[in-house]
Parts: C-alpha cells; sequence; structure tokens
C-alpha cells in the first residue's frame, strides 16, 4: 500500500431506505461502496469510496473464466448508545489473507482494509438498521480483472466493499432446524479450497443444498472428501455437538473454514470452564451418542444467524431428533452471549468489539 489517503466522491441523491420489517438478506445495496485497484506495476493503489454503481470489466477478465476470487462476510450493529460497532474485523482481514494466499492473490494491508470499512460505515450509518436483530452486512471481496484468456493467476484485481442491510435471521427468536448429512457431493478436500473463501467452494455446494431443500431442510452436513465419514460443516457454518457434558467440534483439518464464530464459540466455553475439543468426529460417533442418550446438543455457528441449533438431523433414512427439536440451553446462552456483546448490550471481556 502505497497511497494511504481515501478519496471520496459522494453521490448526489441518497436511496430510499428500506423498512426494518422488510429486510431480507443481501437483496439492497447502501449508497457507497469502496474500491481500489491492483496492478503488478503499482500493487495495491487509488483507494476510493464511490456511488454503489455497477463494475466495468472486460469479458475476457479472468474472474469470470477461472473464478479466481476470494469474499469475506461481517457485520455493523447499532448499541443501544447509537454508536456503529464491528465484531472481530482483524479476524476477517486476517482470513481474507490467507485466502488470498491459497488463490495466489496479492495479499492487503490487512489494518487498511479495516480502516477502508470503518471510513465507509461512517458514512453510511445511517443504513445501521436498529430493530431488534438487524444489522448491516460488510461484503469485502476480491476478484481478478486482467483481460486473459490463461490459466494462471491475474496481473491485475478489484479489491471492493459493499454493504446491505440484513433483517433479524430468525424472525421469532432462536429457531432449530432440519439437516440433511450429505453422502452424495461434497464441499471439498483436504488439499483443495475448502479453508479459502472463495466463489468456488460455494458454487460447488449448489446442488446438494438445491436437492434436500426439496425435501424440507435448511441446509446440509458435509461429510469429508475422501472416506465420507467425519464430519466437517453445516452449510456455511461450523458445527458443534454437546455429548455426555463436552462440546466436540471437528478440528481444522485443512478442509474446513475457519469461522470467527466457531473461534468465538471456543473460547466462550473455556471462560466458562466447559470442556470443549476441537477433533476429528465421525457421523457414527454422534448416532452412537444419539442411540445411547448421550447427544444433548447440536448447533451451527457463523455470522449469518450466529448459533442455529440443530432439531433434526436425517442419516441414511433415519431421522435423529435431538434435545426434542428444541433450542438447548447451551446454544441459547451461546446465541444471547455473543448477540449481547456485539450489539453492545453486555460487557466485551475479551476486547472483541471495535
Ligand atoms: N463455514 C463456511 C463454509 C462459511 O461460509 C461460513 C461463513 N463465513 C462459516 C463456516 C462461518 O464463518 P464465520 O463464523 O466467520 O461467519
Amino acid at each position: 500500500m502505497e497511497e494511504r489517503t481515501i478519496h471520496m466522491e459522494l453521490c448526489s441523491s441518497r436511496k430510499q431506505k428500506p423498512e426494518s420489517s422488510q429486510l431480507e438478506f443481501g437483496k439492497v445495496f447502501t449508497d457507497h461502496m469502496f474500491i481500489m485497484d491492483y496492478s503488478d506495476e503499482l500493487g495495491w493503489h487509488d483507494p476510493r469510496i464511490v456511488p454503489y454503481q455497477p463494475l466495468s470489466i472486460d469479458p475476457s477478465a479472468m474472474v469470470f473464466h477461472y473464478g479466481q476470487s476470494v469474499f469475506e462476510g461481517l457485520k455493523a450493529y447499532i448499541t443501544p448508545e447509537g454508536d456503529a460497532q464491528l465484531f472481530r474485523p482483524e479476524k476477517n482481514f486476517h482470513r481474507l489473507n490467507r485466502s488470498n494466499q491459497r488463490l495466489c492473490i496479492p495479499p492487503i494491508d490487512e489494518e487498511f482494509g479495516i480502516k477502508a470499512i470503518q471510513q465507509l460505515i461512517a458514512l453510511e450509518k445511517d443504513w445501521i438498521p436498529t430493530a431488534e436483530g438487524t444489522s448491516l452486512y460488510i461484503r469485502p471481496f476480491i476478484i481478478s480483472t486482467e483481460p486473459y484468456l490463461g490459466v494462471a493467476p491475474s496481473r491485475h484485481y478489484k479489491f471492493i466493499v459493499i454493504l446491505s442491510p440484513v433483517g433479524a435471521y430468525y424472525k421469532e427468536g432462536i429457531n432449530p432446524i432440519k439437516i440433511a448429512v450429505e453422502n452424495q457431493y461434497v464441499r471439498t478436500v483436504v488439499g483443495g479450497t475448502g479453508e479459502a473463501k472463495t466463489g468456488g467452494n460455494y458454487a460447488s455446494s449448489l446442488k446438494a443444498q438445491e436437492d434436500v431443500a426439496k425435501k424440507g431442510f435448511a441446509q446440509v452436513l458435509w461429510l469429508d472428501g475422501v472416506e465420507r465419514k467425519y464430519i466437517e460443516e453445516v452449510g456455511s457454518m461450523n458445527v458443534f455437538f454437546k455429548i455426555n457434558g463436552e462440546v466436540v467440534t471437528p478440528a481444522l483439518n485443512g478442509s474446513i473454514l475457519e469461522g470467527v464464530t466457531r473461534n468465538s464459540v471456543n473460547q466462550l466455553l473455556k471462560h466458562w470452564n466447559i470442556p470443549v475439543e476441537e477433533r476429528a468426529i465421525s457421523m457414527e460417533e454422534v448416532y452412537e451418542a444419539y442411540k445411547n442418550g448421550t447427544l444433548e446438543e447440536a448447533f451451527g455457528a457463523g455470522t449469518a444467524a450466529v448459533i442455529s441449533p440443530i432439531g433434526q438431523l436425517a442419516w441414511n433414512d433415519e431421522d435423529l431428533v435431538i434435545n426434542n427439536g428444541e433450542t438447548g440451553d447451551l446454544s441459547k446462552r451461546l446465541y444471547d452471549t455473543l448477540t449481547g456483546i456485539q450489539y453492545g448490550r453486555r460487557d466485551d471481556p475479551f476486547g472483541w468489539v471495535v
């Protein structure tokens, strides 16, 4: 990063903001966006905030053909005092650079990235919805823009941040979901790109998701791509099981995305002296625990929903109904604590809030 000043070009008229009750996920975007360019000669340069607008990109831009792109997802929240705050943004920028490394994209200055987001949020603060459970979703992403049909790392990129006001994930409070264990398709394998937040991982997940949605399931539970035995993630969340008083989450084995929420849950559990283990866990082990009555809770953890209790898990024609299909005490406690910190209603003993 040579140039540190963010050039500002403001729009002449502001868009109408949606009603809090009408907010859907990712459909409406704010008035401005952040953008900066990369070329081999100049590095990352020309950081600017401009009106939200379509991009003009060459049809031969490499991202359209070979999918060299990465993205992040985090949120801005309004506190009871009316301040805007972010939750652990340094984790997202750190992960963005790890994704960059895997996709051969040049790293960005993490501190500068956070500063850019802060400047954009300060400008768009009126767009952060204030109703219970609502927030402003932040989507930083990088695309490869060199006009060249060759399979090689691009020499031109754009880093862009767009903002979208989003509604409460659970309209009537935290709610258990139905999940299907995926036996046919896999998300990724160790050595693949599963650890990176890159578009291809999500493209390859669509088919499985579409198939189970037809059967009434919210998401799939991914198994490892080699043995189809060990549990990886649930949809776009990390997954946790409470068995006999102990919490288990799959260890980061190279094919699992390291969630910011996952890391926060692990820290909270340790803080509460609840045993938590990161290790390989098979579907057989979960099934055994279910059969012998020690599977107490299961839940997904991610930025969008924070904590999603799993009420029902379908596996090989069997339906495992967990905790009577209800939200468990631990899921509820984690949800209340994390959202309390994110919305500035609770103490932040870990210094997570920015
Ligand atoms: N796994 C996948 C595949 C995801 O897309 C996400 C969402 N980023 C997560 C896990 C959860 O990550 P986080 O807690 O950082 O949102």
